[in-house]
């Protein structure tokens, strides 16, 4: 076996960079995470985690979680902000909020609102729903509710009433319309509101989420349209209540000059709003605190150019400037930061079930006196490929391979020898692949010969259903086997799923210089087991996901360490497929009744007995109430 260091695993698959001191390997060529357990830090192998949850009965794909890393990063995005403050001695201080919608799931909801309650982290509801989650979940006096989205007499009167309560919570004004409601609804329960507004910046954004930010954003108000509502406050005697001002630029903002540009607008809209008589005091920055999903630090869609310290100490010596320019007491800062509290919590693991290799690394016999002609016309440019005629070689060799289907489709050739014909073709394909990766010019048209030699690894998840925004905005994911990582991965592989839809895969992955084509991966021999991660998906990916084809919700487990042992818990079994069945209204007894009918009618006229029924009712209900996934 070749020989190959667990420090280049590292660096090949770039955990080391996207891994945020939160991911590794072992000396056994495991992935591991590191989790606390009491003081100490201890490396926790996935590979090992994957095989428990096995042993108690759940198949992959599995979705592992990690509470540790997600307190890891209140408490990081916390300290960074009150490190910053102190050292520019700002008077206001700093309030998280998590905005609901990034993972609700109850899980990371109760988590962050208990073990946040340290830092008085709020949350963001943009619904009735993620209201009543927020009222329900929020103990601590101090941390703040922001009610977000388009609200109805419901959501006003019940972020009134959680007011009157005393509860911390803004009603913050996304559209002209909302105001004469919150008016009308206050002045019927006699409950004053704290109000914010959002307002629409006109500073550039970048990024994919560009457009949700700046002039052409949905929400928020114009400065017009903000002039008018001053004015309506002040008529209407509620000008008091106003006390916040928000914006939100869009999600994963790479670039830090960008953000700094967006808070100093938003600054001298702030001071305005002083000015003209408001109350204030709390500038909420929304969310956009990028990922560095690729390890790169750079300006780029799934990256950024700033760490967490800058980020913080940019945002307070801008808005600390304005403030004095303006002579206007600093406010308390607020940042709805999302997907940089709980990208790193969740890791997606499945199996693969099976490959398709194009590449040929064993050489190929000389085919015999009595194979057809054409098979040896292949073969027989094995001998000839150099440098020199390598383009010659390939026509020659293309040229063989079309005669060899037009062979078979007129009857000509069988169909075992268009087999062969075809994985001599790859097998000459890869011979001289090997050349062109040698070569610093090599004919245009073998350049990309190598593209087409990436094997198929067939995967045992969704891409529709656990990874969202790989199919729908490109978004790069780092993947990385759990195990064998101290081996050399002699392969390349695209992900396909198990959707059997051409768009159901993974194709691009990160490079220690930008992005490749292919996953390097190791050999899978039919039967082995072999487990990849896809990582950092704990944000947006989970509810995004959709039923395409119909597979569900994956397993998913809480991971821990208590006293050196792996701990299991908040087990949920993945959706079955009467579950999925019914959520696209499928009545499942109905569907049972049906398929009985016709196996009975089948024991009518003799053709299985009523034994035999038993056995195919029983095969079917097994598989109604299975997994959705590829179960071993
Ligand atoms: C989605 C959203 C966020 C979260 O953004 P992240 O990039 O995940 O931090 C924050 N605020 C508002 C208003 C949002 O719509």
């Amino acid at each position: 076996m070749a020989s190959w260091s667990i420090s280049q695993s590292r660096e090949l698959y770039g955990v080391n960079r996207w891994g945020n001191d939160y991911f590794d390997i072992n000396d056994d060529g495991e992935a591991v995470v590191i989790l606390r357990d009491g003081a100490q830090k201890v490396p926790v192998s996935l590979k090992r985690v994957v095989d428990g949850m096995r042993e108690r009965g759940f198949a992959l794909p599995q979705i592992l979680r990690f509470r540790d890393l997600l307190d890891n990063r209140i408490e990081s995005l916390n300290d960074a902000f009150s490190s910053a403050i102190k050292a520019a001695n700002y008077t206001g201080e700093y309030r998280g909020v998590y905005p609901i919608k990034v993972n609700q799931q109850q899980q990371v909801i109760e988590e962050i609102s208990a073990f946040g309650t340290k830092y008085h982290t709020g949350l963001e509801a943009g619904s009735k729903a993620e209201l009543i989650a927020a009222l329900s979940y929020t103990s601590d006096k101090e941390a703040l509710i922001i009610c977000n989205g388009y609200k109805d007499d419901e959501f006003i009167d019940l972020a009134l009433h959680a007011t009157h309560l005393g509860m911390n919570i803004f009603i913050v004004i996304e559209m002209p319309g909302e105001l004469p409601d919150i008016l009308r609804r206050s002045r019927a329960l006699g409950i004053r509101p704290r109000l914010g507004v959002r307002f629409r910046l006109s500073a550039r954004s970048e990024g994919h989420w560009a457009s949700s930010g700046g002039d052409r954003s949905v929400f928020g108000l114009n400065t017009s349209q903000l002039i008018d509502l001053i004015d309506e406050l002040r008529t209407e005697q509620y000008l008091d209540c106003m006390q916040l001002f928000h914006y939100h630029q869009g999600s994963q903002l790479p670039n830090i000059r960008v953000i700094r540009e967006a808070a100093l607008e938003a600054m001298q809209v702030y001071v305005s709003l002083v000015k003209e008589g408001a109350p204030m005091g709390y500038l909420d920055m929304g969310g956009g605190l990028a990922v560095d999903y690729d390890g790169s630090q750079e300006n780029a869609s799934s990256s950024c150019n700033y760490t967490l310290p800058e980020y913080c100490a940019d945002l307070i010596e801008t808005v600390q400037e304005q403030c004095r320019i303006a002579n206007v007491k600093e406010p308390h800062l607020i940042t709805e930061s999302g997907r940089a509290i709980v990208a790193y919590y969740s890791v997606l693991t499945f199996d693969i079930l099976d490959v398709t290799r194009f590449e040929q690394h064993e050489p190929l016999p000389q085919p015999g006196k009595d194979q057809p002609q054409i098979l040896k016309n292949i073969w027989d440019i094995s001998l000839r490929i150099d440098e020199k005629n390598l383009q010659e070689c390939f026509n020659d060799a293309l040229y063989y391979r079309d005669q060899a289907r037009a062979q078979f489709t007129h009857g000509n050739l069988d169909l075992r020898s268009r087999g062969e014909a075809e994985r001599l073709y790859w097998w000459v394909c890869t011979l001289m692949a090997k050349i062109v990766s040698t070569m610093e010019e090599p004919p245009e048209e073998l350049a990309a010969l190598d593209e087409n030699l990436i094997d198929f690894y067939y995967a045992n998840f969704s891409v529709f259903q656990s990874l969202p925004d790989a199919w729908a905005i490109d978004q790069i994911f780092p993947f990385m086997p759990l195990h064998k990582l101290n081996e050399k991965p002699e392969h390349r592989a695209i992900l396909a799923d198990i959707t059997c839809d051409c768009d159901g895969k993974i194709d691009k992955f990160i490079d220690q210089d930008g992005i490749r084509n292919h996953l390097p991966v190791h050999d899978r021999k039919p039967g082995d087991d072999y487990v990849i991660g896809a990582f950092l998906v704990g944000a947006y990916q989970e509810t995004l996901g959709d039923l395409h084809n119909l597979l569900g919700d994956p397993h998913v487990v809480s991971v821990g360490v208590k006293n050196g042992e792996i701990t299991f818990d908040h087990e949920v079994e993945g959706d079955s497929v009467a579950d999925v069945l019914s959520y696209v209204e499928y009545d499942t007894k109905n569907l049972e009744r049906r398929f009985r009918k016709k196996v009975e009618e089948a024991v009518q006229e003799g053709i299985i007995t009523a034994a035999e029924r038993k056995t195919i009712m029983t095969a079917y209900r097994e598989t109604l109430t299975g997994y959705t996934y590829y179960e071993a």
